[in-house]
């Protein structure tokens, strides 16, 4: 059975071009980029190319990229970065209660050894109020950390605000934009912000590689100490196939997005509108519109999520569920609960994201059998009994 693939967020297929890029790096392109002959001449500047890449994708000059293990560092860099270089300043950092955990038991590692975060509520939508942000303020706040976009339910916040809000005060700006980069154009210097974190593997690139953008004259503490790659901010002999690979993703994503979006979008559009059609009592997470194009969660009320999941994995589609991000865990996710969603309701949610090699048929599939599997488990489950009269 060909399987139909509906979790991008989760991460994304490689991109054929993506891998092609990578191959000459795995094999007889290996040399170190440190060494002195000419051939790791080729590989520096092979690593050098895919900085200005992942530089334009973003709107940053080269100099402001650093290569990371992925979304996860890029977050850890910069929070714990900052938090170590500026705790004389102050011991206090502001972040949302819908962050991915990178950031979030990153704060909460902090927490254990003497810093405070406030953990701003989001509204229904997932939107986090810039005038919160503004009221969280203290004299000892030294970072503010909010995601551009959620990966759960995929609310765009209003980051360019949050943005203005910090430096009015002075205070240090980050933003995961683990989401947004390769599906919303992203300028740094038009937001305002201080460092941004994105992951290659996000947008058809390779797992395990990702790159924080550190603005120009911002000195914050690296996390891996040892040779001078990176310019120092993070040592180790660089993934060189895999930072090709992200530079490909990156550029590929640059000429692309817009095409990428024109045909995600509506397939998008189309399963939202039929399964509000065709299954009654669901709910649609997320803000109807400042939503990321590609992302649809829907809480589908007296059943449990992992019960549809199963099913759909039966029928050959993969896509997640609201406690899948807690892996292993059956708590409902955080993000759910934080935008006001019952727990009950929370229990039966499903997260589709979409990406570029969907297509109708993939659409029109989860359409045709998603319906019968809602009715089968409501069939069987008390709280539908009791609830349907
Ligand atoms: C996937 C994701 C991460 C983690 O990125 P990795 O490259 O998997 O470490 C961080 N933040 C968000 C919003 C994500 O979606």
């Amino acid at each position: 059975m060909k399987e139909i693939y509906l979790d991008y967020n989760a991460t994304t297929p490689l991109d054929p071009r993506v891998f092609d890029a990578m191959i000459p790096f795995l094999k007889e392109m290996y040399h170190n980029p440190s060494s002195l002959y000419k051939n790791s001449k080729f590989t520096k500047s092979a690593i050098e190319e895919s900085r200005e890449k992942i530089a334009s994708l973003i709107g940053a000059s080269p100099k402001e990229i650093v290569f990371t293990g992925g979304g996860s560092e890029s977050d850890n860099h910069a929070i714990k970065g900052t938090a170590f270089s500026l705790m004389e300043k102050g011991k206090h950092i502001i972040t949302s209660s819908i962050e991915h955990h990178a950031v979030l038991n990153t704060c909460k590692f902090l927490e254990k050894i003497g810093f405070e975060v406030t953990y701003l509520p989001v509204n229904k939508h997932g939107i986090v109020d810039p005038e919160s942000v503004r009221d969280a303020i203290r004299d000892d706040t030294i970072l503010i950390s909010i995601m551009y976009a959620n990966n759960e339910i995929g609310t765009i916040e209003p980051i360019n605000k949050i943005a203005e809000i910090a430096q009015e005060n002075g205070i240090l700006f980050h933003t995961d934009a683990v989401q947004a980069a390769g599906k919303i154009p992203i300028d740094v210097k038009d937001i305002g912000v201080d460092m941004l974190s994105l992951s290659a593997h996000k947008f058809y690139g390779p797992k395990g590689v990702g790159a924080l953008y550190i603005r120009k004259k911002l000195r914050i503490d690296s996390l891996i100490h040892g040779g001078m790659q990176e310019r120092g901010k993070r040592a180790g002999t660089e993934n060189i196939s895999g930072i090709v690979g992200a530079g490909k993703a990156a550029e590929i994503a640059i000429n692309e997005h817009a095409v990428e979006k024109e045909k995600i979008k509506p397939l998008r559009d189309r399963l939202e509108r039929e399964l509000k059609k065709r299954i009654p009592d669901i709910l649609i997470n997320g803000h109807p519109e400042k939503r990321l194009y590609n992302t649809l969660n829907i809480a589908v009320k007296y059943v449990e999520g992992e019960g549809i999941l199963t099913f759909l994995d039966f029928e050959g589609i993969s896509v997640s569920s609201g406690s899948a991000c807690a892996s292993g865990s059956l708590d409902p996710s955080h993000v759910l609960l934080a935008i006001g969603v019952p727990v009950e309701h929370a229990h039966g949610s499903l997260r589709f994201s979409l990406g570029k090699y969907n297509t109708e048929d993939d659409v029109n599939k989860l359409i045709e059998v998603l319906p019968g599997i809602v009715e089968k488990l409501r069939f069987m489950s008390p709280l539908w009994k009791s609830n349907a009269v």
